[in-house]
């Protein structure tokens, strides 16, 4: 028998009111243990695309029409946010979203929350995510408002990781960050898929870097697919690299 991919997500569509189709038939699949690449330009859809996967998408802040989710194989549209982690996928949101007023360690407890583990567990996992991300481990009680952007981009993530998922859904990873810094978290998620076996789904519209760390991606325009490939054929696409680096 032939293993379902990890995420399937066939021909969804999204819409704010009735007047903004934000996105129109978006299909896409991420394998397990990979790195799959939403791109496009800014309003081409993406955000929508991930919230209407993890299931942030509500009656006043934007409709998911038809379209199906596919888990390992079974349908998972609409999830709440526990669901969806017990089952192993959590949303990283734009913007890298800390606790500002609560240290580095605070934050990546707060993680943990949904899963209720026992303290020894918890610790456990934190210490997985100070093996990943040392730099969190020499901040770990300093607010997390008084750190780089970097280093709070990190600490989203090592949240998210709190939750041992299968899939973690980025949003912007490198909006706003040094290139050095930005290569250092694209090199930790690269590490997390090759040993942990994590799979990642990245909007981002820095499509060259982007596509150096993934397998396949997606090109947005206009809240439809409009190419996708493996990412060594879209690397050598100057209309796939160019447009995001505003040639066009
Ligand atoms: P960005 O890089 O800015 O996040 P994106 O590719 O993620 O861009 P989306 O944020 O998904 O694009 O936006 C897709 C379309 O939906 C755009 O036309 C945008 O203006 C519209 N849109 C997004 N959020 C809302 C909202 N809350 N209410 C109304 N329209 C929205």
């Amino acid at each position: 028998t032939v293993q379902p991919p990890l995420l399937e997500v066939d021909d969804i569509h999204a819409h704010y009111g009735q007047a903004i189709e934000a996105v129109r038939g978006v299909s896409l699949t991420v394998p397990q243990a990979g790195i799959v690449a939403l791109l496009g330009a800014n309003g081409a859809g993406k955000t929508t695309t991930l919230k209407a996967i993890s299931n942030l998408l509500g009656p006043e802040r934007g409709t998911v029409g038809r379209g199906r989710i596919l888990w390992r194989g079974e349908p998972a549209n609409r999830l709440s946010a526990s669901d969806l982690v017990k089952r192993g996928i959590v949303q990283v949101l734009e913007g890298r979203r800390c606790f500002a007023q609560l240290t580095v360690e605070e934050n990546l407890r707060s993680g943990g929350f949904l899963r209720r583990p026992s303290s020894q567990k918890l610790k456990a996992d934190l210490e997985r995510v100070y093996t990943w991300f040392p730099r969190l481990r020499d901040k770990r009680a300093t607010r997390a408002g008084l750190t780089s952007g970097g280093e709070q981009q990190m600490v989203a993530i090592g949240r998210a990781l709190m939750t041992r998922p299968s899939l973690v859904l980025l949003d912007e990873p490198s909006m706003g960050l040094a290139p050095i810094i930005v290569q250092e978290i694209f090199e930790i998620i690269d590490a997390l898929r090759r040993e942990q076996g994590v799979s990642f789904l990245i909007a981002e519209q820095n499509a060259n870097l982007a596509l150096h760390y993934a397998d396949h991606g997606y090109v947005l325009e206009n809240g439809v697919v409009a190419t996708s490939g493996r990412a060594a054929d879209l690397r050598l696409r100057d209309d796939v690299t160019d447009f995001y680096l505003g040639a066009r």
